[in-house]
C-alpha cells in the first residue's frame, strides 16, 4: 500500500496531539490577527487542552460570513493576514445570491492542492493516468482541484464546464481514465454519450469522481452510474468557503477520510447541539488547521454527517465520513416525520422500472405540508402506471412511514440536470407572501 503523505497513518493518539497543536496555533493566529475573532472569542478559551473543549468556542455559520464581509468589502473582519499576502480568492453565492470570497495566502493554496493530490492518489490516480477536470472554473472552489491531479504528475485536462457533445468528443480523443463532474452530471453526459451513438461503457473512463451532490454516497444512484459508464465512482465532498475537496474516498471506497491535519470534524445534534457518537447523524462543524488567510472556527457546513473512526481497511486513520446525508436546509417535514430527499432517491433508483430522474413538490394544503414525487418510466415499461405508483408510494411508504402523491411520467419528461440538480420544489413559501 502506498500513501502520499505519511501524516495519512499516523495513529489517532499522535493524531489528536497533533490537532490540538495545530488548533491552538489557529486560535492563537485568528484571535490576535483577525478583528471578528479578537471580539467573538473568550480570552480564556484562546489556548485549549482538549480537543472536545472546542464545543465551547461560538459556532459560525455562511451568512456570518456574508454579513461580515458586506460590513468590511471585501474579504471582510474575519480574514487575518494583510491583504498583500492573499494571493487567491474563490467566490460562491448562497442563498441570497451574494457572493462571499474564500482567500488564500500562497502558502495556503500550496497546501491545499498538496492535499488534492493526496486525496486523488488514495483514489488511485497515478502519474500514468490522464485526469479529465469537467468542474467549473468560474470563481469556483472546485476549479484548482485539478492541479492536486497535475502534482501527482497525471496528464490534466482542463475541461470546465464545456458543453456536453464537445465534452463527449473531448473524451474520445484525448482518451481521460478519470473525469471528475457531479453524480447527475455523470449521469447525465452517460446519456448523452448514447444519444450521440458512443457508448460510455466502451470509453477510456474507468474512474469518476463526483461532489456537490449527496448522490455519490447513495448505493442505487453510485450503482447506476458505474454501470452507465462501466467505471468505478469516488465520492468527494467539498465546501466553497473552505477547499474544494474537504474528503474523499479511497480504493476500499468504505466512507470518505477526511484530510484531518487540516480540518477539525465536529458531528453536532441538531437539537441539543451536544457532540454525537460514530454513526450517528448530525450537522458537520469544520474548524479549519492550517488556513491562516480567513480562518475558520466551528463553521456550521450545513450537511448532515455521520462518521467512523475505526482505522479503514486501506490503513488510512483519518475519520471517515460514512455518507453525506442531506443538507440541513433540504430537510423536509412532512406530517411530523423528518425526510431526506437522499432517502426517497434511494428508493426511486432501485426501482428499474424507472429512469432514476425525480423531483419532490412540497405544498401546503390546509395548513399541513403535502408531498408530491415525481418519478419518470422507462421507455420499455408496459405495464400498468396506476400500480407502478402504488408501488412506489408502498416502498416510501416502508422506509420512511409517509404516503406520498406519486405520479410516474414517461421518460423525458422531468427536466434534466446539467450541473448541480434542482430536486426539490418547494411551494410552501408561496404560502407566507403578503
Ligand atoms: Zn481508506
Amino acid at each position: 500500500m502506498e500513501y502520499w503523505d505519511p501524516v495519512e497513518t499516523l495513529a489517532r493518539e499522535e493524531l489528536g496531539s497533533l490537532q490540538l497543536r495545530l488548533l491552538n496555533e489557529t486560535l492563537h493566529h485568528a484571535t490576535c490577527n483577525s478583528p471578528y475573532y479578537a471580539a467573538s472569542i473568550p480570552r480564556d478559551l484562546r489556548s485549549l487542552t482538549s480537543l472536545e473543549d472546542i464545543a465551547k468556542l461560538p459556532s459560525l455559520s455562511k451568512d456570518d460570513i456574508r454579513v461580515d464581509q458586506e460590513a468590511r468589502p471585501p474579504l471582510g473582519n474575519m480574514v487575518a493576514v494583510p491583504e498583500d499576502e492573499v494571493v487567491y480568492i474563490s467566490a460562491s453565492s448562497g442563498s441570497t445570491g451574494v457572493p462571499t470570497a474564500s482567500p488564500f495566502t500562497s502558502k495556503d493554496f500550496d497546501e491545499w492542492i498538496d492535499f488534492e493530490a493526496r486525496l486523488f492518489f488514495s483514489s488511485g490516480l497515478r502519474r500514468h493516468h490522464r485526469y479529465c477536470h469537467a468542474l467549473n472554473f468560474s470563481l469556483f472552489v472546485g476549479g484548482p482541484c485539478v492541479l492536486g491531479a497535475q502534482r501527482i504528475g497525471a496528464l490534466s485536462i482542463h475541461a470546465g464546464t464545456l458543453p456536453s457533445e464537445r465534452l463527449i468528443m473531448v473524451i474520445d480523443q484525448f482518451k481521460p481514465d478519470t473525469i471528475w463532474t457531479t453524480p447527475s452530471y455523470a449521469w447525465y453526459l452517460g446519456e448523452t454519450a448514447e444519444r450521440m451513438g458512443f457508448d460510455p461503457v466502451a470509453s477510456s473512463i474507468k474512474r469518476i469522481f463526483v461532489a456537490g451532490e449527496p448522490g455519490g454516497s447513495i448505493e442505487n444512484t453510485r450503482k447506476r452510474i458505474e454501470n452507465l459508464w462501466d467505471a468505478n465512482l469516488y465520492d468527494y465532498y467539498g465546501i466553497s468557503d473552505i477547499f474544494g475537496a474537504c474528503a474523499g474516498e479511497c480504493t476500499e471506497k468504505a466512507g470518505l477520510h477526511v484530510a484531518e491535519d487540516h480540518l477539525l470534524v465536529e458531528v453536532v445534534d441538531l437539537k441539543t447541539g451536544e457532540h454525537v457518537a460514530e454513526g450517528e447523524r448530525g450537522e458537520m462543524y469544520l474548524t479549519t488547521l492550517k488556513k491562516r488567510a480567513r480562518p475558520l472556527i466551528r463553521f456550521r457546513t450545513g450537511d448532515i454527517v455521520s462518521y467512523e473512526e475505526e482505522r479503514c481497511a486501506c490503513g488510512r486513520t483519518h475519520l471517515r465520513l460514512m455518507g453525506i446525508h442531506g443538507r440541513v436546509d433540504d430537510m423536509l417535514i412532512i406530517k411530523g416525520v423528518n425526510v431526506m430527499p437522499s432517502a426517497i432517491e434511494a428508493i426511486v433508483r432501485s426501482n428499474s422500472a424507472l429512469t432514476g430522474e425525480y423531483r419532490l413538490v412540497v405544498t401546503r394544503e390546509n395548513h399541513l405540508d403535502a408531498l408530491t414525487v415525481e418519478t419518470e418510466h422507462v421507455k420499455s415499461f408496459k405495464g400498468n402506471l396506476g400500480v407502478l405508483e402504488k408501488q412506489i408510494q408502498g416502498d416510501i411508504k416502508a422506509t420512511l412511514g409517509i404516503s406520498p402523491r406519486v405520479v410516474v411520467y414517461d421518460e423525458d419528461t422531468l427536466p434534466r440536470a446539467t450541473h448541480k440538480a434542482k430536486r426539490i420544489v418547494d411551494h410552501r413559501k408561496d404560502v407566507w407572501k403578503p
